[in-house]
């Protein structure tokens, strides 16, 4: 495993952090004036002690924070990753026992103060924007796929920060942060895996008013905890009749002692992160938030969250990939020569290279996209706003349904690609790939899991088809994101090809009649808008740079416009063709 500093041995997630984000826009809508220092100036609450107070100490702060991170997991944890996942995690009797690598790492992490670095500082979280909570992700699964999610189960702290009664955030977020409790994620069941709106898990109240959950979840990653740490499992149940879809759905608290661990499953790879079957017998719950809620609120805000670190993950997975193929080639010789230097294998390093450009790219605006509106949102909320009033905000309309659609888009586009770059990087390796002597073996079969959990790829296409059609329209969201955007460049012929074409897929879509026709098709529109964002993006990003790293970057984006124009024109022929037959 390629070891050393994860965040400053990455250029392009360095280029990022340096000069294409744009620090203001975020840091303004994040820190909201600053409204956490004079906190801290006046009351001294050390769980502050950390908030900046102006930009620049902002932008230290993640710095720091990312260099820490970086800096831990590329060099002490990432040497130990390769025997972690040989050991694998043992069961017995209803009890999950990890290796020791990952308990020293995640005590490490904890050590280091940088466990929490999903959830607010008021709650003794690290308190960083989503964009840099991505980055920050990115690196641990660059060195393990399931150490990344292990630390995810931690900060799901978030999701009862967001929903949970005051009582529950103040009884359960401090614990989550200080790494007392892990967390994990309960709604798949052996027969609803996809199809959640119609799961059965019973949730009643008894005589005293106590609510208990009765069923099995399948499926269910740190349902047993983490070591000899419990998990608060946020579970999915029904509180209303059995035939009432997601209206019927509420959200709970229970807790690993109250469940019984039946299994975990034996895995294709991410062998340290367990899987388990967990059994309700009227287990004790609390309810979070309003009843009926559960799904169509709560369960989706998280999982919200979750896509977007599943798509950080598949991120961190792909530079893995990405790096260990180019040392490889750069060392291996054949006919004479450096392997790098043969043009088929030249040509998917740098195919890798610019698909990892376009999808930071698009895991960056993702990110963006919920900076922009989340905490705008909290801040008005915290400041006494009206909700009525909130939801009238422009600004929060406009990126909220940009991270609506950014969310799926990026966790679609970013797994799906991953899975080509791994399997890309594995043939680079030739037979010594598929061999166990090399770390690549382990990174392909780390990828594999991320376009099918947190929602498959299929649906994460269910889930942004509506917003690409609508946001399209004359008057559209999306047809206004791309305008403004583009305005901020020049954009190239290529660039402007592609946006035609992917207008083109959209309109011939949109006439299809036979709703069945369109959902066999939508992965098509999907794919074009995706090729189409992320097209603008290199270029945009290319506008915040100069000289070289401004020239290559263009010459990366021209690239990648022929790939899309190959991969669009595709589509408008199978749409223009298996629409027409059937509209
Ligand atoms: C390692 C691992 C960890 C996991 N961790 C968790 C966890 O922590 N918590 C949790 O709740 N779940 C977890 N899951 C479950 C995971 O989210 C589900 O496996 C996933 O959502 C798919 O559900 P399923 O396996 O039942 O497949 P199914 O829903 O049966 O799908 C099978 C196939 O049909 C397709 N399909 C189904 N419905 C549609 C549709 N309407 N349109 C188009 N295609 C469709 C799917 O895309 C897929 O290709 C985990 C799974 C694994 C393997």
């Amino acid at each position: 495993m390629i070891t050393g500093n994860y965040f400053t041995n990455n250029e392009d997630l360095l280029l990022h952090f340096q000069s294409i984000t744009d620090w203001k826009e975020l840091v303004d809508a994040y820190e909201h004036g600053f409204t956490d220092a004079e906190e801290y100036k006046k009351t001294g609450n050390d769980k502050l002690a950390f908030a900046p107070s102006s930009l620049e100490e902002a932008i230290e702060y993640y710095k720091s924070t990312l260099d820490s991170v970086g800096d831990l997991i590329g060099k002490q944890v990432a040497p130990n990753m390769a025997a972690m996942d040989k050991v694998g995690l043992k069961y017995d009797n209803g009890k999950v026992i990890f290796p020791k690598q990952m308990e020293d790492a995640m005590q490490a992490m904890t050590d280091a103060g940088l466990l929490p670095y999903g959830i607010g500082r008021h709650f003794g979280g690290l308190g960083l924007p989503a964009t840099v909570q991505a980055m920050a992700m990115e690196m641990v699964a660059r060195a393990d796929g399931a150490l990344s999610i292990a630390l995810g189960c931690f900060n799901l702290a978030e999701t009862i920060e967001k929903y949970g009664s005051k009582e529950q955030i103040e009884k359960y977020v401090p614990l989550m942060a200080e790494g007392k409790y892990c967390g994990a994620m309960a709604l798949t069941e052996p027969d609803y895996g996809s199809d959640l709106p119609n799961l059965q898990t019973k949730a009643v109240k008894d005589a005293n008013g106590q609510w208990r959950l009765t069923g099995t979840k399948r499926f269910i990653t740190h349902g047993c905890g983490f070591s000899d740490k419990q998990s608060i499992i946020l579970t999915l149940a029904r509180t209303g009749s059995p035939t009432g879809g997601a209206r019927g759905l509420s959200f709970f608290i229970v807790k690993t002692q109250d469940v019984f661990i039946a299994s975990i499953e034996k895995k294709l790879g991410l062998h340290c992160s367990p899987t388990c079957e967990v059994v309700y017998e009227n287990s004790p719950a609390e309810l979070i938030g309003v009843e009926g809620y559960g799904l169509v609120k709560y369960s989706m805000g998280m999982m919200n969250t979750a896509r977007l670190s599943i798509a950080a993950q598949s991120m961190g997975i792909a530079s893995a990939a990405y790096y260990e193929a180019k040392k490889y080639a750069s060392e291996r010789v054949q006919f004479g020569k450096l392997i790098q230097e043969i043009p088929a294998v030249k040509k998917m390093l740098t195919h890798m290279d610019r698909e990892i450009a376009a999808m930071r790219c698009i895991l960056m605006e993702a990110s963006r996209s919920v900076d922009l509106y989340l905490w705008r949102e909290a801040h008005f909320k915290h400041t006494g706003v009206e909700e009525k009033e909130i939801k009238k905000d422009e600004t929060i309309r406009f990126w909220e349904k940009l991270a609506n659609l950014f969310t799926p888009l990026s966790k679609y586009y970013i797994s799906e690609t991953v899975n080509v770059i791994a399997d890309n990087a594995l043939q680079i390796h030739g037979g010594s790939g598929y061999t166990e002597d090399y770390d690549i073996s382990k990174i392909y079969r780390d990828a594999r899991i991320t376009n099918i959990y947190e929602g498959t790829t299929q649906l994460q296409v269910v889930g942004s088809i509506g917003s690409v059609v609508a946001g399209m329209s004359a008057t559209g969201f999306l047809r206004a994101y791309l305008d403004k955007e583009t305005s901020k460049f020049a954009p190239s012929d290529r660039f402007l090809r592609v946006r035609k074409l992917f207008e083109k897929v959209v309109e011939n879509f949109g006439s299809i009649k036979d709703s069945a026709t369109r959902d066999s098709l939508a992965f098509e529109v999907v794919e074009s808008a995706a090729r189409c964002i992320n097209g603008m993006l290199l270029e945009r990003t290319a506008s915040r740079l100069v000289d070289k790293q401004k020239s290559d970057r263009l010459a990366l984006a021209a690239e990648y416009h022929i790939d899309s124009i190959a991969t669009i024109e595709a589509n408008l022929i199978k749409i223009e063709e298996r629409g027409k037959t059937i509209a």
